[in-house]
């Protein structure tokens, strides 16, 4: 990993912060002895992961990707990240995103844009792109990213690699800086389905520490790597493969359900109805949850603050001025916007009806069906550049990946061909909540 990052990091920059060699060079001899010891058994024992800087390490800088927390060394580590420290995982660095999460290209960060590994005049996707872009460049062998609205399954299937968003509750969110904390989940990129699954297996649990934790009977993912899709109930919305969508991500998409088809896949077509009110549902709760969750970066507590000020107000105004980009500026005020009195229920209440009304076309979908089908993105990765000038073509390109989160869904994006460019495609399959195994068993039959 580290002679990867030496040759390729400089065009790719995958990551804000690269740990020491030689201390990660020491780390992984303790962690030999252990394993020699039979005192760790996980397969994940010894193997270099990549953390996207969203996650606490403790006296690791994690920086959101964001000046604001240019300075920030946390007190704790993430309990995601401790699970895999657990396992003698070893981390070898934090990887670069879109700041705070927010965007679909990792252009927002602070720290310079993450580039395709497949072509570097294009995007890796976002926000978990210095993860996907990483694991692709081999800069690791797999990292944990996030996925608020198809952070972790987008920049997947622009990065030709395979992540999993699973069911909300499922990983603990304990030491995840919060943007819509309703919609947010860790999760794994990984070469394959199986160090998907077996990652997750991992990092997955009941947390005291997260109020939204589930407590689920058992946490087994690898016993669903099967390559058995016989009988299994395949449905395809309709609305997700009309206006909008690249013509070769469809064919290619449409050739990986035949593979299933002809594997003893029973396929429908079905109207998931919906769809097209996912967008303006999303952006409205996932900026209301950010604007309330950004509040307290204030100059205050920890992180960045200006350097001149006259008095506490004009401190917090142009500490938030110059620490916060763009875009997350832009959320900020639209969160503020839709929850200030007057203007709640005519935005943020609708939102959440259409929230609960997305939740139940799924439910009746999935009364149906064993697992969805449809693309990750409407098109493979885009050129740098194309997508900042335009926030709302942006966020339109955010379509078939926010309503899972809205339904707190698990969701796989898997590698399923490519386009005359040379870019990856991606193919997502949806899954009902805590029917991670349908997703994996599918996807694991198509790979
Ligand atoms: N692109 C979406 C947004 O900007 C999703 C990001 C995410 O999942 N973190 O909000």
């Amino acid at each position: 990993a580290f002679a990867q990052i030496e040759a390729v990091e400089e065009n790719i920059n995958s990551y804000v912060t690269v740990l020491n060699k030689e201390e990660i060079l020491k780390k992984t001899e303790e962690v030999q002895k252990k394993i020699d010891a039979g005192k760790l058994t996980s397969p994940l024992a010894g193997v270099p992961v990549a953390i996207k800087d969203n996650m606490c390490t403790e006296n690791v800088l994690t920086t959101c990707s964001s000046k604001i927390l240019s300075n920030f060394y946390p007190t704790y580590t993430a309990e995601a990240v401790l699970k895999l420290e657990e396992a003698g995982a070893i981390i070898i660095g934090k990887t670069n995103m879109d700041e705070f999460a927010m965007g679909s290209t990792t252009e927002t960060s602070y720290y310079g844009v993450t580039k395709n590994p497949f072509n570097t005049e294009h995007v890796p996707g976002g926000s978990s792109g210095g993860s996907c872009a990483a694991v692709a460049a081999e800069e690791c062998s797999y990292a944990l990213g996030s996925d608020t609205g198809g952070s972790i399954r987008q920049p997947s299937s622009f990065c030709g690699v395979t992540g999993i968003k699973p069911t909300y509750g499922t990983v603990s969110r304990y030491g995840l800086i919060a943007y819509g904390s309703s919609l947010d989940q860790i999760g794994p990129v990984a070469k394959d389905v199986t160090d998907c699954a077996t990652i997750l297996e991992t990092i997955a649990g009941y947390d005291s520490k997260d109020s939204t934790s589930v407590k689920r009977e058992k946490y087994d993912f690898t016993s669903a790597l099967v390559d058995d899709v016989a009988g299994m109930k395949i449905g395809i919305p309709k609305d997700y493969f009309g206006e909008g969508l690249d013509k070769e991500v469809k064919e290619s998409i449409m050739n990986a359900v035949k593979v299933l088809e002809e594997k003893g896949a029973i396929v429908e077509e079905f109207d998931l109805s919906l769809v097209e009110y996912a967008i303006p549902a999303y952006y409205v709760i996932a900026a209301a949850e950010a604007s309330s969750n950004l509040a307290r970066f204030d100059g205050v507590k920890y992180g960045y603050r200006t350097k001149e000020y006259n008095g506490l107000h004009n401190m917090y105004k142009k500490t938030r001025s110059e620490g916060f980009g763009e875009e997350v500026k832009r959320r900020i005020m639209l969160g503020s916007f839709v929850l200030s009195s007057g203007y709640y229920d005519a935005y943020y209440l609708k939102a959440l009806r259409t929230k609960a009304l997305i939740k139940k076309a799924f439910d009746e979908a999935f009364a149906k069906y064993d697992v969805i089908i449809g693309p990750a993105a409407p098109t493979t990765a885009p050129k740098l550049g194309d997508s900042l000038s335009d926030p709302i073509k942006m966020y339109l390109g955010d379509i078939y990946t926010i309503s899972v989160n809205l339904a707190g869904l698990p969701g796989i994006s898997v590698p399923c061909g490519m386009d005359s460019k040379g870019l990856p495609i991606g193919m997502q399959i949806i899954g009902d909540c805590f029917k991670e195994n349908n997703i994996i068993r599918a996807a694991y039959a198509f790979e």
